[in-house]
């Protein structure tokens, strides 16, 4: 379909003014087709003003779809690499993540699960008991180095991923966080305190994640065998 000249009126008054022009001395001719002319004139720039609000518009409606947009993209990223109950990286993005670290440098990698949790749950309930996890993640984001990263492997179990660091650091850290995790204050109906266990290793850049992620879980199930609330490390 054609689309209508939105300036054919000003068009035509155009050709008139030329064919009045090419009239030598038109006198009052003149001064009519002038006033056409201012009259068309006028209109053109009503015209391109309303034009340009118009696009203006458009294309500060695009900018906020735009930005509706990648909130929502970022918030589907979000969604889909993090536990919603604690806001730690789910299990698959804490294997990705160490998974990438592991290959471009050394790793220290704690995992640790809270002891006797099913009592918990067993006395109090599953509302209870979630409560308590999310306490104990919320203890551990606090204790956290900056670049450390934790993950929800499993029900009551998390993996925390250190770049950067050796491995003095990765046994300090990892006492610090069995100290910390025992010292919680938790809402009642808790009234003793709820303790983790936990195995740490350091892992060379090469290593593969099933590699070291097995060797911290041994040295986690050390610690459960040897009495909970500790620290064990797998020293290869
Ligand atoms: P241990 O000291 O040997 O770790 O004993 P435990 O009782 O903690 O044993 P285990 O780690 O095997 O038990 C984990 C329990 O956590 C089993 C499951 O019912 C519970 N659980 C898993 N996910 C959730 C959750 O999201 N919320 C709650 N409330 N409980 C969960
Ligand atoms: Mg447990
Ligand atoms: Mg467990």
């Amino acid at each position: 379909m054609v689309e209508p000249d939105l300036f054919a009126a000003e068009y035509q008054a155009l050709v008139r003014a030329r064919e009045t022009f090419a009239v030598a001395d038109g006198g009052e001719q003149h001064r009519r087709m002038l006033g056409e002319l201012m009259t068309h004139y006028e209109r053109l720039m009503r015209e391109t003003r309303r034009l340009i609000q118009r696009s203006d518009r458009a294309e500060r409606e695009m900018q906020q779809l735009n930005r509706e947009l990648q909130q929502l993209a970022s918030q589907l990223q979000h969604r889909a690499s993090h536990d919603p109950m604690t806001g730690a990286l789910n299990r698959g993005a804490l294997i990705d993540h160490a998974t990438h670290l592991l290959q471009v440098e050394s790793v220290g990698l704690i995992v640790l699960d809270i002891d006797h949790f099913k009592r918990i749950n067993d006395e109090y309930g599953h509302p209870v008991g979630d409560a308590v996890i999310c306490a104990v993640v919320d203890c551990l984001q606090g204790h956290l180095p900056r670049t450390a990263v934790i993950g929800r492997v499993g029900g009551e179990e998390f993996s925390i991923v250190c770049p950067g660091i050796g491995m003095p650091q990765v046994v300090q850290l990892a006492n610090t966080l069995c100290s910390a995790v025992a010292q919680v204050q938790h809402a009642w109906p808790i009234t003793r305190p709820v303790t983790a266990s936990l195995g740490a290793g350091w892992y060379p850049c090469g290593t593969t994640f099933p590699v070291a992620y097995s060797r911290a879980d041994a040295a986690l199930y050390r610690a459960k065998r040897d009495g909970r609330n500790l620290v064990r490390l797998d020293m290869h």
